[in-house]
């Protein structure tokens, strides 16, 4: 057996309003090239860094959460070498005393531990015309990303296996979501290096790699080209290799440099930064993931408590109601038809107008009885798209139980099927529950679904 030992550093961008050490905005996806920059994240000549408080606090909320320590104090430093992304030819990061260190992350019943934890800017974002460094004729420079605050979460080489890694991944995103930190779905939010050797040799870096589940396939290349390697005879050597999504393969970049060639030297620039209310911050920390799925599991089932924890927002929304109403039926309601319906649209609940008070109106009327179950569903899909719908809940959407409009759904969804019907006298039974839905469908969802089936059978 081929013992694989895999180690990780993520960077993740903090979603402070500012950038690490200027004032210029944090949100650089979608605007125009070079419109989100000032002279500090530029690296002009003259201009001086100022660090943003904000983005020390997330990364004092990400060690706790992460069970780190932390140093007194820590300081910035310049990490030297040349690029084209970052003009000043430093990187401002965090070299000798990290924000937070020594911290763990339980996966399931392992603790993988975390090394260190340290803050740095954002080098700007290079665009390669024709999509990847071998196919670019030229190369274009966008600094609006230059100075975005990166959260570097560097992990002990605790991992066994490429999903071990992936579930770490997913595990840790879910948290910096709770903190309230970090957006996974904005473009390039986590950056992962993962370095990986097997039966102690060498060890080699794949930078740069970004979605969880291209990290388990490049780690899982990886493996394959360096058990093949052995087999050949040929040495493995420490080496930074990219990964090319496309062709599903890493590819060797360059020798690696060691870090005493980056030439650290403390930033004079800045101060020393005293690392000052932890109590107070622990204590604003929300309920993490893992905490929440343990209270859920005892109210509701585990997968539906999986389910709910994996969007923040949905968790929020079902400890208010799972107070008022069912909390069975409400974690049946948000898990399942909510959530698909906000997959399916790309959406997280965050990202529509629906408020708890707009749910809590519609598990009164499904309690009630008001509405049936795929009124509900149809609801739910309307709300999603127009927060307007949610005001007509209870006057478009009452249940239809009187047997004289129902006849007239029945009559029409017969008139309009006349093949069906016929196959349904010719022996075809089966075709019953087709009509019943046509029935329903012309109701658009609202009639009582034992009288259609009692009316149907009366008029066919
Ligand atoms: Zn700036
Ligand atoms: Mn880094």
């Amino acid at each position: 057996m081929t013992k694989v030992k895999i180690g990780l550093e993520v960077h993740a961008e903090l979603t402070t309003k500012t950038k690490l050490f200027c004032g210029c905005s944090s949100a650089w996806q979608g605007k125009r090239p070079n419109t989100n920059c000032c002279p500090t994240c530029l690296g002009l000549p003259g201009s001086k860094p100022r660090v943003n408080e904000k983005a020390i606090e997330y990364g004092i909320k990400i060690g706790l959460a992460l069970n780190c320590r932390f140093p007194k104090e820590t300081f910035f430093s310049r990490k030297s070498y040349f690029y084209p992304d970052m003009s000043k030819n430093f990187q401002i990061t965090q070299y000798e005393i990290p924000l937070a260190m020594k911290g763990y992350v339980m996966l399931d019943k392992k603790k993988i531990g975390i090394r260190r934890i340290h803050l740095e800017e954002d080098p700007a974002r290079l665009v390669h015309s024709g999509g990847s460094i071998a196919a670019a004729r030229y190369v274009l420079i966008d600094y609006n990303r230059s100075g975005v605050p990166l959260c570097e979460i560097v992990t002990e080489p605790d991992f066994e296996s490429p999903k071990e890694a992936r579930m770490f991944l997913q595990k840790l995103s879910s948290i910096l979501e709770y903190l309230n930190v970090y957006d996974s779905l904005l473009e390039g939010s986590m950056r992962v290096d993962a370095n990986i050797s097997i039966d102690g040799g060498e060890r080699v870096e794949i930078k740069n790699i970004s979605g969880f589940k291209q990290v388990e396939k490049a780690l899982t290349y990886e493996i394959i080209r360096q058990v093949n390697m052995k087999k050949r005879g040929r040495k493995i050597v420490q080496e930074t290799r990219g990964f090319d999504p496309v062709a599903n393969v890493t590819i060797l970049q360059r020798t690696k440099e060691f870090e005493s060639e980056y030439g650290y030297i403390f930033e004079p620039d800045l101060t020393r930064i005293e690392i000052k209310n932890l109590n107070k911050i622990k204590k604003e920390l929300p309920e993490l993931p893992d905490k929440k799925l343990k209270r859920y599991s005892k109210i509701v089932k585990k997968e539906i408590a999986e389910s709910l924890i994996s969007d923040p927002q949905i968790a929020d929304m079902f400890d208010v109601l799972s107070k008022r109403f069912d909390p069975h039926l409400v974690g049946i309601w948000l898990s399942g038809p909510l959530k698909k319906t906000l997959n399916y649209n790309n959406l997280r609940l965050k990202d529509t107008k629906i408020k708890t008070e707009h749910m809590e109106r519609f598990f009164r009327a499904i309690e009630e009885k008001k509405i049936t179950d795929m009124m509900g569903e149809m609801i739910l899909r309307e709300m999603v798209k127009s927060p307007k719908k949610i005001e007509e809940l209870g006057t478009d959407f009452t249940r239809i139980d009187d047997e004289g409009s129902i006849k007239e759904f029945v009559r029409t969804a017969l008139a309009e099927n006349p093949k069906a019907v016929l196959e349904y006298k010719s022996g075809k039974v089966e075709v019953f529950e087709f009509l019943v839905g046509q029935a329903m469908k012309k109701s658009k969802g609202r009639a009582d679904p034992k009288i259609i089936r009692k009316v149907l059978e009366e008029m066919i």
